[in-house]
């Protein structure tokens, strides 16, 4: 059998030779490794010349076949890092970005200490569980459309015993009844249906309804304009993240929707990637 070196040094060939728009290809493969064996990367390291077992050989080639058909290695590992906290991913999940731990910093800027927070199209919960992770008194409510996604999420919430977010299945606001939030985020679908990137690279593998949103990208954000009043207290903050040249459409479609102090924020990599609004009202009208 071949020993842990060997193993690695082909594999990273392979994907090489295969998967030309990976630059990650020796990463990926210690990952995949590293998971396979359940170890970490200083046992790898300090293993390299020990043999693998027939089975693990196996296990390992089955690994590297889906990498080499180009499937995200976030879905191989079944895991990616968000905001610090480690969470699980499946097909069904669109995989959290670190573009959309600017969302949360942002968020949690805006969050009062003791408030009601919404993340509209939860996923794997990312935002969702790092604001309630961050912020113990605030009550959480996510929601997704998918129940699939839902369960992840609800998985993940388990998994790091957080307990202050409540999951349910919405079709955006349509299953919340009656209730205010102070900060409502959604980091929705906005890629444009006709965009070719659709079908290249990571986003081939991704959930289309977590990603495409019809022409101009901007189908979800209009439906979910048409009903964030109703559901904001009184200068309650929304905050989408969207594409890096969609700012001045979400933030027209923010004004005309009555949302007011409008303001675009870059992410990391210097794009535009969050636009907020705020309710302007003062005092709460109530439900009839
Ligand atoms: N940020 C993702 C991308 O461009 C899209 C995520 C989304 O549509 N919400 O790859």
């Amino acid at each position: 059998m071949p020993s842990i070196k060997q193993t690695l040094s082909n594999a990273v060939n392979q994907l090489n030779t295969h998967l030309t728009d990976s630059d990650t290809a020796k990463l990926d493969v210690q990952l995949m490794l590293e998971h396979l064996l359940d170890v970490n990367h200083a046992w790898l390291i300090s293993h390299a010349g020990d043999a693998l077992t027939e089975k693990d050989d196996e296990v390992f080639q089955a690994l590297l076949q889906r990498r080499l058909n180009g499937e995200p290695i976030a879905y191989i590992l079944g895991e990616r890092e968000f905001f610090g906290l480690p969470l699980k991913v499946t097909s069904d999940t669109l995989i959290p970005r670190p573009d959309t731990e600017k969302l949360v910093e942002v968020a949690l800027d805006k969050i009062p200490d003791q408030a009601d927070f919404l993340d509209l199209g939860t996923g794997t919960g990312a935002i969702a569980l790092a604001i309630a992770d961050n912020c113990p008194d605030v009550t959480v409510t996510a929601v997704d459309f998918s129940e699939k996604a839902l369960s992840v999420a609800i998985d993940n919430a388990a998994a790091l015993d957080i307990q202050n977010v409540t999951f349910l299945q919405s079709d955006w606001f349509d299953a919340l009844d009656h209730q205010r939030f102070d900060v409502i985020v959604s980091n929705p679908p906005y890629i444009e249906s006709t965009d070719a990137h659709l079908s290249q690279g990571d986003l081939r593998f991704e959930p289309m309804s977590a990603l495409a949103s019809g022409e101009d990208g901007l189908d979800d954000i209009r439906k979910i304009l048409d009903n964030v009043l109703v559901f904001l207290k009184p200068q309650g903050w929304l905050l989408f993240e969207h594409g890096y040249n969609q700012s001045q459409a979400v933030q027209d479609l923010m004004a005309d929707a009555g949302l007011v102090a409008v303001e675009t924020i870059k992410d990391l990599g210097g794009n535009d990637r969050v636009t907020m609004g705020k309710n302007s009202l003062v005092v709460s009208t109530h439900w009839d």
